[in-house]
Parts: structure tokens; C-alpha cells; sequence
């Protein structure tokens, strides 16, 4: 489970991401002190949009390639049906506790009560032209029939679908459609397919390598990157809009702390034997560099190769649940979104009785399924679940001020959550009856 002979400390990747963390959050702070905004955004940040740009290169391929073998490789639709419906009911009940999570913290804590009127107007003119855009777009999903998200899901054409992250659902769709034929033909028919899309996987494995060596100078750049545009050239910027939102940030990172912190390890005792230690250490990678950068679908490389490697999840579950939860099991934002919306009605002074605080839990869940994988999809979403209960959207212009720092956190968590449930659907699996996967136990290999 954990690495044998782990390597000098300076040596291990994650350090190294780590320390370039820390390093891009020290500089974007001395950028914004010292005026340099312009001179990051034309040298640093390229560096670290190159870096976003290679990972979200290879997810369709990666999603099309894993899944593709992943569902093939299960040998019969039996397993195929009883491994994916256990996935999906351990996402929707984890993304269940974590919107339960963050309308209890979101209730009790009272986040808006304590914005002042001045501060609310102030936020509003803000960001108000910001609003508009987020809202045209949340508007066209709206409008859409309600059965449209499954159309969306069905795409017609095999290359556009491919060519389009935002839409991974159809990639994930198109692959488990034609890992179901592979699985149905007879073997020799079925093999050069196979074997095109398990080389597909292995290279793409092998670039993913090649690029977290790389990941140390694209996370310090995000990083920087972030910070600079956060604050502008004036840090007196960051400190009074986290003045006004200190409390709901922080009322944010409570409900990711509780839910990763509590949830998945209990999730883990019920499942496996993975303590939280290991399970924390083996994915503190992936979530570093979802952290950095805010796409649970740039991370999904990342994320494969820590569970596998660090949690012992089988390879034929990697490739199976990890792409589907990077797609459809947002947790992180699940949280966000509750906190979110009743912070902006308490603001706002709307009250919200029990039968709203009940529809924000169900248009929270399927918004956050919505979600698409790249950064501040959430906060797109989270208008949806503001019509719903009828608070005006305007109101988002409240939250966006600290919305990329937060967005930063829930992906962490989204990558996290993912990565619980797929050990705990491999200790399942191991303990199924025949016909399951006889050692199917992922490498127990070295922790980058
Ligand atoms: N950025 C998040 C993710 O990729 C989605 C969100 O905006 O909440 O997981």
C-alpha cells in the first residue's frame, strides 16, 4: 500500500509540488506587493496554463482509453452491472452527506447574518458584469427541457464528442457503450480493439510521467498566477474581500474538512483496511495538483496513478470508477453549493424554510453530477440551485470575490472523494463471491 523504498524526501514528487505551492502562494504575495502583475501575467502564467493544457490533453484520450479497457476487462455484464451500480450508489450517498454537511455547518454557523449593508452593495457593483455572463450561461442550461443532460450525454458524433472536455459525460458515455461491445464479441474479434486502446492507456500513462516532472514549475505558476489576478496589484484587495467572506470561506472549508476528514475514512473502515494515513498520503498528489488546478479532469491522470499505486485499488476499477467520478461525483462542490446558496439568502435576507432547504439538497445533487470538470463549473451550477429556491442570482456577486480560492478546495476534494470510493469498490470486489477479480489487487508500487 505504501511505498517500499520511498525515495529522499527531495526526490518525491508531491514534495516538490509542495514546496513550489508554497513558493507560487510566497511570490503571488510579493507580485501584489511589489506591482508585478503584469509581468506575471505575460511570464509566469503561460508557464502554468501550458501545464493545465497538457493534462486536459490527454483526458479524453485517458477517459476513452481506461474506461474503454476498464469495462471490457471486467469479463462479464454481470460484474460490469454490479460493480457500476455499487459505484453510483456510493457517489450519490457520499455526495448526500456531504450537502447534509454543508447545511448543517451553512444553519448553525449563519455566515450572511453578519455582512454588513454597505460591504453587500459594495460586492455587488463589483462583480456585477461578472454575474451577467455566469448567468446567460446558467440561463441556456435552464432553459433546456429536463430530460436534456441525458440527450446532452448522448452524443452524435464519436470525434466532436471527443473533442470537447467540457463534455466529458458523452466521452464516458461513448467508451462504456463500446467497452460493452468489446466485452460482448467473441475474444479474437474483440482483441486488436483491445489491445489498441490498452496501448493507448499504457502511453498515456507514460505521459503523465513525463509531465508531473514537470508539475513542480505548472503548479508554482498557477499559483502565482492566481494570487496575482486575485489581488490585482493591490493586496489590500485579498484582505478586505476576505474581510467580508472570511466567514463563509471559512464555513467552506469546515463542511471539505468534515467531509474528507470524517466521511471517506469512514467510508474506508466500513470497506477496507486502509487507515486514513495511508489513504491521505497516497493521494496527496493528486490533490495537490487538483488544488493547483482546479480541474478534477486535469487531475484525473494524476489521480489514477496515486490509487493504483498508493491505495492498491485494482487497475480494472481505476479505469472504470475514477473517470466516471471525475465526472460525475463532485463532492467538494456538493458542499459548496449548499453553504453557498443559504449564504447568499441569508444575505440577502430570504429566509429559507425546511421544503427549500429539501430542494437545494435535490438540485444540488444533480447540478453538482452537471458540474463539468474544469474550473469554476461550480459556480455556473450553483445558479441553478439559487432559481430553484428563489433567490435572485444576482446575488452570486457576493461569492466571487473568493470564488477561485474556493474552487481550488472543493476540486481537492471532488479528487479525494473519488479516490475513497474506488478503494473501497476494490475491497468489494475482492471480497466478491467467484466470477470476481481474483487478485485484482493494484501494484503496491512506489509512491511518486
Ligand atoms: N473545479 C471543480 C472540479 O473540477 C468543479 C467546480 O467548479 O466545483 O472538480
Amino acid at each position: 500500500m505504501t511505498d517500499p523504498a520511498p525515495a529522499p524526501w527531495y526526490g518525491r514528487t508531491h514534495w516538490r509540488i509542495l514546496a513550489a505551492l508554497v513558493v507560487g502562494l510566497v511570490y503571488g504575495v510579493v507580485a501584489a506587493l511589489a506591482g508585478w502583475s503584469e509581468f506575471t501575467a505575460d511570464w509566469i502564467t503561460p508557464w502554468g496554463t501550458i501545464f493545465l493544457r497538457l493534462l486536459l490533453l490527454i483526458a479524453v484520450p485517458l477517459v476513452l482509453g481506461s474506461l474503454i479497457t476498464g469495462v471490457a476487462s471486467l469479463a462479464d455484464l454481470r460484474r460490469l452491472s454490479r460493480i457500476g451500480s455499487r459505484t453510483i450508489a456510493i457517489y450519490l450517498a457520499t455526495t448526500f452527506v456531504a450537502l447534509v454537511i454543508g447545511l448543517a455547518l451553512v444553519n448553525s454557523i449563519q455566515p450572511g447574518a453578519s455582512i454588513p449593508e454597505d460591504v453587500r452593495t459594495r460586492l455587488q457593483e463589483q462583480y456585477e458584469s461578472d454575474v451577467e455572463d455566469r448567468q446567460a450561461t446558467a440561463a441556456e442550461v435552464a432553459e433546456r427541457s429536463p430530460l436534456q443532460p441525458l440527450v446532452d450525454m448522448v452524443p452524435d458524433n464519436a470525434l466532436f464528442a471527443a473533442t470537447r472536455n467540457r463534455e466529458m459525460l458523452s466521452v464516458v458515455f461513448l467508451a462504456f457503450l463500446l467497452g460493452v461491445a468489446l466485452l460482448r464479441l467473441p475474444r479474437a474479434q474483440a482483441q486488436p480493439l483491445l489491445d489498441l486502446f490498452s496501448s493507448l492507456n499504457a502511453s498515456i500513462i507514460k505521459i503523465v510521467e513525463m509531465i508531473l516532472v514537470v508539475a513542480p514549475v505548472g503548479v508554482f505558476a498557477l499559483i502565482a498566477g492566481t494570487i496575482t489576478t486575485v489581488s490585482g496589484d493591490d493586496p489590500a484587495n485579498v484582505a478586505q474581500i476576505i474581510g467580508a467572506l472570511g466567514l463563509y470561506s471559512l464555513t467552506v472549508l469546515a463542511g471539505l474538512l468534515l467531509h474528507a476528514g470524517v466521511t471517506y475514512p469512514t467510508l474506508l473502515a466500513l470497506f477496507t483496511r486502509i487507515g486514513p494515513v495511508t489513504f491521505f498520503r497516497g493521494i496527496s498528489q493528486a490533490q495537490l495538483v487538483a488544488f493547483s488546478t482546479s480541474s478534477s479532469a486535469a487531475t484525473l491522470p494524476v489521480t489514477m496513478r496515486a490509487a493504483e499505486r498508493n491505495l492498491g485499488v485494482s487497475e480494472e476499477v481505476a479505469s472504470f470508477v475514477l473517470p466516471l467520478g471525475a465526472t460525475i461525483n463532485m463532492d467538494g462542490t456538493a458542499v459548496y453549493m449548499a453553504v453557498a446558496a443559504v449564504f447568499i439568502a441569508q444575505t440577502l435576507g430570504i429566509p429559507l424554510d425546511f421544503a427549500a432547504q429539501a430542494t437545494i439538497v435535490f438540485t444540488a445533487l444533480l447540478a453538482s453530477i452537471g458540474t463539468a470538470a474544469v474550473p469554476s463549473a461550480g459556480l455556473v451550477m450553483l445558479i441553478i440551485v439559487l432559481e430553484a429556491i428563489g433567490v435572485p442570482s444576482e446575488g452570486l456577486a457576493l461569492i466571487l470575490g473568493v470564488d477561485r480560492l474556493l474552487d481550488m478546495c472543493r476540486t481537492a476534494t471532488n479528487v479525494t472523494g473519488d479516490a475513497a470510493v474506488a478503494a473501497a469498490i476494490t475491497a468489494g470486489e475482492r471480497s466478491a463471491p467467484p466470477g470476481g477479480p481474483a487478485g485484482a489487487a493494484g501494484g503496491a508500487g512506489g509512491g511518486a
